[in-house]
């Protein structure tokens, strides 16, 4: 039996054997070495890849860690976006796709989604990185951030059959 343990970064729940939270990336233990500086620690795990990054090769995007690969991935409330189009029935089509293959993608439909937040709709589909490429009128499909890499491949095989 495994003991429950709280993340000191963003309080989400963990057992106490894990080695980093899995829904910011903060680490849970020392002596991890970057994967690609052998000689660095890490300071976070890329939660979409799930690597060890030291803090030259991955940063916090709105306090979730990720390498500079995937730092340019938009996080939507936690979850990556990894299709979007103005086409729903082709986001619906994907999202089934996604949901056959045992995978939890969520539909962010701006124009259905009431702001209650307050402040500027903007910061609802902040981009994590370069906010010039955001498409602001899209249907974003977004899944758990460990699963982009899964449903990349889901996707890019849907698009290829479609050519
Ligand atoms: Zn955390
Ligand atoms: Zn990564
Ligand atoms: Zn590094």
């Amino acid at each position: 039996m495994s003991e429950k343990l709280f993340c000191t970064y963003c309080g989400n729940e963990s057992t106490d054997d894990s080695e980093f939270c899995g829904k910011c990336g903060n680490l849970f233990i020392n002596d991890v070495q970057c994967i690609n500086h052998s000689e660095r620690d890490a300071t976070g795990v890329c939660t979409i890849c799930l690597q060890a990054y030291c803090k030259k090769c991955g940063l916090r995007v709105n306090n979730i860690f990720l390498c500079d690969e995937h730092s340019s991935y938009e996080i939507v409330e936690g979850m990556a976006r990894v299709f979007g189009s103005p086409d729903e029935a082709l986001v619906n089509y994907i999202k089934s796709c996604l949901e056959n293959e045992g995978l939890h993608p969520f539909i962010y439909n701006r124009k259905a989604t009431p702001m209650h937040l307050g402040g500027s709709d903007h910061s609802l589909f902040r981009a994590a990185g370069d906010s010039q490429n955001v498409i602001i009128n899209e249907i974003k499909l977004v899944v758990p951030c460990s699963e982009v890499p899964e449903a990349e491949k889901i996707i890019k095989e849907i698009e290829n059959q479609s050519e």
